[in-house]
């Protein structure tokens, strides 16, 4: 079981970089990865800190997450050896920065600028190119620093992407408890706990969020920080990623102009919630109270491709039982259940 060792979520807790360093006993020389936009948001101010705490800083500028670019970036590992990778971005960057470093063996810290999926925190990275579709396993971060300020800068749709994602683990907790009564698979109450409460949390505060209050997106945040953890714990994404989830990754293969995957993970945990003959109005009036997409319309792609996904969503993944594997559901049942729930007409 790996989990962080520090997490600090606030208003300008970049500033506490130095202090951060000190406290992991952080020498020699650090590898800073960014974008271009994340560094002027935020790249620059951690490699200054870094300097300024006495530690020898490199930079790396990484543009997508492909195959290719974690090579790139693993080489560049190997010639610069540093003795920490810190991740300063998005998930694209933070996935990368997990999957390198877990390959050269050093750890890394995650300094997330959005807030729109729960890889911030969790040991798992998904990477384009890839044969799998879906997440796969690489390591926690040592250390997560989450600076509220840098993230309010973000484009809110990040904000409500993560919502969903994180209210999607109601679901996601169902799928898991139902494969272990049926399948005999292993169910951590602990991990499915954390997983649970913070989906709880983050409806409850829901209009916190909505009306922009910092409280409202540190709520979001340690729920996202949590489910990184209830992964850490459980070994795999199953505490956080269910049936909702295999049908996001199922629309990203069916419509390739998809929304963001907390937005789509969210519409999927409606439709699995009404599968399970769960609460699934709850989930959609808070989707709704947040300003989440809850419609095929809303996400942006065709009724058909909502019935297709729904179909084709336990193909992507054989072996994790969830309740689209139990039910079997042809394309007319994919297509009644989808309209029961509104999101399609
Ligand atoms: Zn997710």
């Amino acid at each position: 079981m790996q989990l962080p060792r520090e997490v600090i979520v606030g208003k300008g807790t970049l500033q506490r970089v130095p202090e951060v360093a000190k406290r992991l006993g952080l020498r020699g020389k650090a590898l800073v990865m960014s974008d271009s936009i994340c560094y002027d948001i935020a790249g620059k101010a951690v490699s200054d800190f870094l300097a300024e705490s006495g530690l020898s800083v490199d930079f790396l500028l990484v543009k997508t997450m492909t195959t290719r670019d974690v090579l790139d970036i693993e080489n560049q590992i190997k010639e610069l050896k540093p003795q920490v990778l810190f991740g300063v971005g998005g998930g694209t960057i933070i996935d990368a920065a997990k999957v390198s470093s877990r390959s050269q063996n050093i750890p890394f810290i995650s300094v997330p600028t959005t807030v729109s999926h729960d890889g911030i925190a969790s040991p798992l990275a998904s990477i384009k190119g890839s044969d799998k579709p879906y997440s796969v396993l690489a390591q926690a971060p040592m250390a997560i620093i989450a600076d509220t300020d840098v993230i309010a800068k973000a484009p809110w749709r990040f904000v409500i992407s993560g919502c969903g994602d994180v209210i999607a683990k109601f679901t996601a907790v169902k799928d898991w408890k139902l494969a272990h009564l049926e399948q005999n698979e292993y169910y951590g109450e602990y991990a499915a706990s954390l997983a649970l409460m913070s989906a709880k949390l983050v409806i409850e505060n829901a209009e916190l969020i909505v009306y922009r209050k910092d409280e409202g997106l540190r709520v979001l945040l340690e729920a996202l920080i949590s489910c990184g953890v209830a992964m850490s714990i459980a070994g795999s994404s199953r505490p956080c990623s269910g049936s909702e989830h295999l049908f996001s990754h199922a629309l990203d293969m069916v419509n390739s102009h998809h929304a963001m995957h907390g937005e789509q993970c969210g519409v999927g945990s409606i439709l699995a919630a009404y599968l399970h003959r769960a609460n699934w109005q709850r989930i959609r009036n808070t989707l709704k109270l947040i300003g989440a997409p809850t419609t095929a319309k809303e996400l942006g792609v065709k009724d058909a491709d909502v019935v297709k996904a729904l179909e084709v969503a336990a193909k992507i993944r054989p072996d994790r039982y969830t309740i689209l594997h139990k039910l079997n559901l042809n394309s007319e049942a994919c297509e009644k259940t989808a309209k029961a729930t509104g999101i399609i007409d």
